[in-house]
């Protein structure tokens, strides 16, 4: 999927499915992560949050291949949501992963009430602009804070991070991102695991072959949001590869949708401050 910081002439390129390292210890990150990239991953997903950067670093470096062939994106941390604390923590993360260009870095959540939006955006905009990072975006906004923050600055966040899964499928904020051009990626896409003995995956399992997991994130491919399901046992991280020689058909997506019941198991935006 495109991106749209990317000029005509280098576009920024994310592979729709990448691996999720949020709750990996840093002792198990390198081994995870490398197994990830052996099974065919390239992009990965990291924050300042997850302590696991440095780790995350060590995989990229030993991995053998070329920087080009990986995507790499991290996130602000909500303690650095003023300039000088933001600029000294995007050193660290580029530090910490080894690199000197991310490729993209968003503002993990949006602090609406006791940071400044406007001009955590704005010391975003001064890293893409210095080419460090090759694209910037945010998570856990909601429509207003994403109108503000373009109203203000002009620039469009290439994408919004936000929790999505068969229980809590967005579409009024993802017919916003659309309207905006903004691509919509998915965290926690299978629940956190929850929603994978729900009867009705488990049927359209059974009708197509394939695992709960699977079932769940081709749904979210053919959907067309960007995933990284997270999982530390290689089996589990080479089966949530295994996406790309089925299809869903009209009826088994819409049976999937029509499981929505706006429940989240992560935090909601106005809650985390
Ligand atoms: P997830 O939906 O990817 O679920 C992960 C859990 O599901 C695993 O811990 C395991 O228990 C289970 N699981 C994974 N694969 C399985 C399989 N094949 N079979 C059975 N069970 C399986 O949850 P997540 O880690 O919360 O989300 C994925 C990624 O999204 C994170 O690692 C992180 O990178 C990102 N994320 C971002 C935010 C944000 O605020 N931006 C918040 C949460 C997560």
């Amino acid at each position: 999927i495109e991106l749209i910081h990317g000029t005509a002439g280098r576009p920024v390129t994310i592979p729709q499915l990448g691996f999720g390292t949020y709750k990996i210890t840093p002792h198990d990150t390198e081994t995870a992560v490398r197994a990830a990239i052996e099974l065919g991953y390239r992009h990965i997903d990291t924050a300042q949050m997850y302590g696991n950067e440095a780790q995350v670093g060590k995989a990229i470096a030993g991995c053998g291949l070329p920087r080009d062939q990986l995507f790499i994106t991290s996130k602000l941390n909500n303690t650095a949501h003023e300039p000088a604390r933001a600029r000294e923590s995007f050193d660290a993360t580029l530090r910490a992963l080894g690199l000197e260009v991310l490729d993209l870095f968003l503002v993990h959540w949006p602090m609406a009430l006791s940071g400044d939006l406007i001009g955590t955006w704005a010391t975003m905009i001064e890293f893409l602009d210095s080419g460090r990072v090759r694209a910037i975006g945010v998570s856990n906004h909601q429509r207003e804070h994403l109108e503000t923050i373009i109203k203000a600055t002009g620039v469009t966040p290439a994408v919004n991070q936000i929790e999505i899964h068969p229980y809590l499928t967005q579409e009024p904020l993802r017919t916003a991102h659309r309207q905006l051009g903004i691509v919509t990626q998915a965290w926690s896409p299978l629940g956190r695991g929850h929603l994978l003995r729900d009867p009705v995956i488990e049927s359209v399992a059974r009708a197509t072959g394939h695992t709960s997991a699977q079932v769940v994130l081709r749904w979210h491919l053919q959907r067309g949001d960007v995933v990284f399901p997270k999982s530390v046992h290689p089996e589990r991280i080479a089966e949530n590869s295994q996406l790309f020689d089925f299809e869903l058909d009209d009826d088994q997506l819409a049976r999937i949708s029509a499981l929505n019941r706006d429940h989240r198991f992560g935090s909601h935006p106005d809650e985390v401050q």
